[in-house]
């Protein structure tokens, strides 16, 4: 080969490279100004292009927030500690793979208004400005209520790959628990949990396909080892509408305790045995040889306190949804509806609920577990609580409170 043909093809391989390469770098927010007065606000953002930005506000505690595309934010250390005029604080970071926010903490109510660009900042910075005009108590609760409804109702993130663009039903991540050197719970009959909920997963999966209004993935498709974090972050990379954990419980004790129970994600629990069994379920990474880093709380804390009560809110309408419909199918256990601390159901941003199919422990479970017949039915509700679910929003008055 001449020196001349292995520079075209290495050049030709750089310019594939390039043209492959799908995302251009995140525009920079260098600075985040605050001017204050007497009635109204301006918030200016100086970024490195021009950049579209959307504002609204939510209650309890009063706080606005600025939605941009993904943002490499190059602020100092220090940024949004201090308080300044309306605003008290503020936090800034990454909602998505192609979103952030900026979080203000709000001293008094203020509304946003107008939104202006523009690019007269000096050595080709972009600015973008946003007027806050301060409002009454019961304005501003209104203009909260408007906003957190749009939240609930607002349509699953948009897919952000080509291959996804083709098709933007909502998708539902189907988690199968345990998998690999955790076994979960070893059933009365000898099966294994992650046996059972695997091949009660991919026929779930299997429904939820053939009725063809939602699309679904599973974490694990095999007997495989998947942390917990993991299983969580597959959900939030594909940008699921739903993400539902499939368990069998286990108990102890020899008494026959029996039935199926749904559990949404909650750092108070609902009583004693639910935080038991979430601690048991918990377990998973170290039953694997596996630990976990801790979480990382910086953007748990941005997106916490924002999304947190919107995501809440609608994983117990899924929760209560997922219930109704299994309750002439599963023998639900006594009080069916109940919250932990499950270290899988903290994604912030989507709705999750755990569902414990049974009792591995109960021979009475277990011999409807396998049994393809109740597997069917059994499917069958829960595919259709997941589409009634994801289907056009009833606005009950749950979903309309923020
Ligand atoms: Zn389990």
């Amino acid at each position: 080969m001449t020196r001349f043909a292995r520079r075209f093809i290495l050049s030709l391989a750089a310019f594939y490279l390039l043209m492959a390469s799908p995302i251009m770098a995140a525009p920079v927010i260098a600075d985040i100004q605050i001017a204050p007065a007497a009635t109204s606000t301006r918030i200016r953002l100086i970024a490195s292009e021009a950049i579209t930005i959307s504002a609204f506000v939510l209650t309890n505690p009063d706080r606005l927030i600025i939605e941009t595309p993904d943002i490499n934010f190059q602020l100092p250390p220090d940024s949004g500690l201090a308080a300044e005029g309306a605003i008290k604080s503020y936090r800034f970071g990454k909602t998505a793979p192609d979103r952030a926010r900026i979080v203000f903490d709000l001293a008094s109510p203020m509304v946003p208004g107008d939104i202006v660009n523009s690019t007269a900042m000096g050595g080709g910075a972009y600015t973008v400005s946003l007027f806050l005009t301060a409002a009454d108590r019961q304005s501003f609760d209104k203009a909260a209520q408007i906003s957190a409804l749009s939240i609930v109702t607002k349509e699953p993130a948009a897919p952000n790959n080509a291959a996804t663009h083709l098709d933007n039903r909502p998708l539902i991540v189907i988690d199968p628990g345990h998998g690999g050197n955790d076994l979960g719970a070893t059933g009365v009959t000898g099966l294994f949990e992650k046996d059972v909920v695997l091949a009660f997963s991919i026929a779930l999966a299997k429904k939820i396909e053939a009725q063809g209004l939602c699309r679904v993935l599973l974490t694990r498709e095999q007997d495989v080892f998947i942390p917990l974090d993991d299983r969580v972050k597959f959900a939030r990379q594909h940008n699921a509408a739903v993400f539902l954990s499939i368990h069998g419980d286990t108990i102890a004790s020899g008494v026959d305790v029996h039935g199926a129970t749904v559990y949404v994600g909650d750092e108070r629990s609902s009583d004693a045995e639910a935080a038991k069994v979430a601690e048991y379920e918990n377990k998973a990474d170290s039953n694997g040889g596996y630990t976990p880093q801790t979480t990382d709380s910086s953007v748990a804390d941005i997106l916490g306190d924002l999304t947190l009560r919107e995501t809440r809110t609608r994983s117990s309408l899924l929760a209560r949804e997922l219930v109704t419909r299994i309750a002439d199918t599963a023998h639900l256990n006594r009080n069916p509806l109940r919250a932990a601390g499950f270290r899988v159901l903290r994604a912030v941003d989507i709705p999750s609920a755990l569902v414990e199919l049974g009792y591995m422990s109960s021979k009475a479970d277990v011999d409807q577990l396998i049994s393809s017949e109740w597997t069917d039915r059994m499917t069958t509700r829960m595919a259709d609580a997941l589409v009634e679910f994801l289907g056009p929003p009833r606005l009950s008055q749950d979903t309309a409170k923020p």
